[in-house]
């Protein structure tokens, strides 16, 4: 077990007229090795609930264990909580910096100590598992990139600080078909290459029932739905039988299969990579 959430939740503007529940009692455990498809409306509590993982935000009532730290507990490292737990933003590259690829993705494994053969090995590596070529792209300008390399740049800045956890907000939005599939496919690749335990933040059905063994639905601060993959395609055509349908997953699975696919048992095996 990596991650264990309790109770969890979340009220932004408590006491005020804004007040909003965006967690609500949320109960959870993430494995090691599990791919997490988190799917639901935008104002679901998606982005809330993964910002609690790394500590950035901090729950109203509730615990979260990761890798057997209380994340809570006064002498929690956070440090060490924001190694294990990396978080992709949506847009991270907005959240660019430096003037050379090689510096921004360097920025936070140098904040571990690392001595610079070993940090020049952890971004060659990490630039190789998003698809980006070292030698022709370390000295340039992150901001001269295309927006599907930027956006690898940034989520190689985060794969460089070694996390056990990979959490991608909606890591496509803004590209284009292309540029979609391609970063789609990295993510793919990097959880069959490193075995990294990864949740991957999505309104697309698409993206989640192509990549992921398990799927959160939130629905208004709660997880309403969590299953492995083909359990949740299951449940779904029986409560569209009996007139219960989720729009969004029974109108996926109908233009999926439609397209000749269908959901393997195995929606991700190793032998693949
Ligand atoms: P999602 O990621 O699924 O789109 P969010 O976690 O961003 O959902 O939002 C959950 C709820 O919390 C929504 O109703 C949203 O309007 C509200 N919310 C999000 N961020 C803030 C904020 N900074 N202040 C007040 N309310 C917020």
């Amino acid at each position: 077990m990596l991650v264990k959430i309790n109770n969890l939740s979340y009220i932004y503007n408590p006491n005020t007229p804004f007040e909003k529940k965006a967690l609500d009692n949320i109960n959870l455990q993430i494995d090691e090795g599990d791919f997490i498809g988190l799917i639901g409306h935008t104002g679901s509590g998606k982005s809330t609930l993964v910002q609690h993982l790394n500590g950035i935000m901090k729950s109203t009532s509730g615990s979260i264990i990761v890798d057997g730290i209380n994340i809570y507990d006064k002498d929690a490292n956070l440090r060490e909580i924001r190694q294990k737990v990396g978080l992709v933003f949506q847009y991270p590259e907005h959240q660019l910096f430096e003037e050379t690829v090689y510096k921004d993705i360097a920025f936070g494994p140098k904040n571990l100590g690392l001595k610079d053969e070993e940090l020049k090995q952890r971004v060659k590596s990490s630039m190789e598992l998003v698809g980006l070529d070292y030698d022709t792209l370390k000295d340039r300008s992150p901001f001269e990139l295309s927006g599907g390399q930027k956006r690898r740049v940034a989520i190689a800045g985060v794969i460089a600080m070694k996390p056990k956890l990979l959490i991608l907000d909606e890591p496509t939005a803004g590209l284009d078909p292309s540029g979609r599939d391609e970063i789609l496919d990295e993510i793919r690749k990097l959880y069959l290459k490193e075995g990294i335990t990864i949740i991957l933040v999505s309104h697309s059905m698409e993206d989640v029932a192509k990549l992921s063994n398990r799927i959160l639905v939130m629905h208004e601060g709660k997880i309403i739905i969590n299953d492995e993959t083909r359990e949740v395609f299951k449940k779904a055509s029986e409560l569209e039988e009996i007139g219960l349908g989720i729009p969004q997953i029974t109108s996926f699975m109908r233009e999926f299969k439609s397209k000749g696919n269908d959901v393997r048992d195995d929606i991700l095996t190793v032998e693949e990579a």
